[in-house]
């Protein structure tokens, strides 16, 4: 009898609580739920299902077994020091000038040893890149002037002539307007073998057979030094400037006085600068003595 008392005393103080919006209601000491730690892991059941009132002691997370640890095999970081950047280096500063010059009579030997030193050169990459003839030089070897290009085209690459194209061409005609004629100066290039596709040499291309052309300026020993183009300019000055801040000035290389002018490749794609170019070789005829010949 009395437990139906408190019974009905019970449910009518549940729905009291119920009025009043609280439905959850827990026994003291009663078990929430449980947790089975053997055999679900909780990373295996969805995370909604896994209710854990804050205001109840929180069970001990389950011991997980413990994973063998894997080393995964890191690449093997290797030290590579890197390649050298090619100084640029003037030809003054390559080697000190001879004292003696070498004989008028001895120049054309002279030449010719260098010539035989180079040999069948492999000393750069420019020996496997489709080269067929070792461009040399031409021209007198106790001229007064010199032209350096930047390197041999393909026409001078199958007759071992420098500025035999079309380049070369105009290159001729300049000279005819000095007032001399291409035997009667020297001409050679920054690199001896072509350059494929008719790329500017690599420094290290050009570093590499400076050394003959500076034996051959040395031998040569030109009052006046036209270098054409910014590549000849770059090299033999040691200095990498634009043409417009080159121009229309003297350096000194190798004893002999240096004037930069486009190069004839350039004034074939660019006439409008021919009258440029005409100012600079009229400053080496001026410095040379040579007057332009009468227009007949
Ligand atoms: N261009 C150069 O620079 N040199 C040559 O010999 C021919 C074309």
């Amino acid at each position: 009898m009395a437990a139906d008392v408190e019974q009905q005393q019970l449910r009518a103080y549940v729905e009291y609580l119920r009025d009043l919006g609280v439905y959850d209601l827990y026994r003291r000491g009663e078990p929430v739920f449980e947790v089975e730690t053997a055999s679900v892991s909780p990373a295996a059941l969805p995370v909604e299902s896994v209710r854990v009132p804050t205001a109840q002691p929180v069970t001990a997370a389950p011991v997980l077994p413990k994973q063998p640890v894997t080393t995964v095999a890191q690449p093997v970081r290797r030290e590579f020091s890197e390649p050298e950047i090619p100084k640029l280096v003037s030809f003054d500063n390559l080697a000190p000038l001879p004292e003696v010059r070498v004989a008028a009579a001895d120049r054309p030997a002279a030449l010719e040893a260098i010539r035989q030193e180079i040999g069948d050169c492999t000393r750069c990459p420019l020996a496997y890149a489709g080269r067929h003839k070792i461009v040399f030089a031409d021209g007198d070897p106790g001229a007064r002037l010199m032209f350096v290009g930047e390197g041999p085209g393909a026409d001078e690459d199958m007759q071992g002539l420098p500025f035999v194209g079309k380049a070369g061409q105009l290159l001729n005609n300049m000279i005819g307007a000095m007032g001399l004629k291409r035997e009667q100066v020297y001409i050679a290039n920054i690199v001896k073998c072509r350059p494929p596709g008719n790329r500017t040499p690599e420094p290290v291309e050009a570093n590499t057979c400076s050394q003959f052309l500076l034996k051959q300026i040395d031998v040569v020993r030109p009052e006046v030094i036209v270098a054409l183009g910014s590549t000849a300019a770059t090299y033999l000055l040691g200095v990498k400037k634009s043409m417009a801040a080159l121009r229309g000035s003297w350096y000194g290389c190798r004893g002999a006085k240096l004037a930069v002018t486009y190069h004839p490749a350039f004034l074939l794609r660019d006439p409008r600068q021919k009258a440029e170019a005409w100012k600079d070789l009229q400053m080496v005829m001026k410095e040379l003595g040579l007057k332009s010949p009468a227009r007949g």
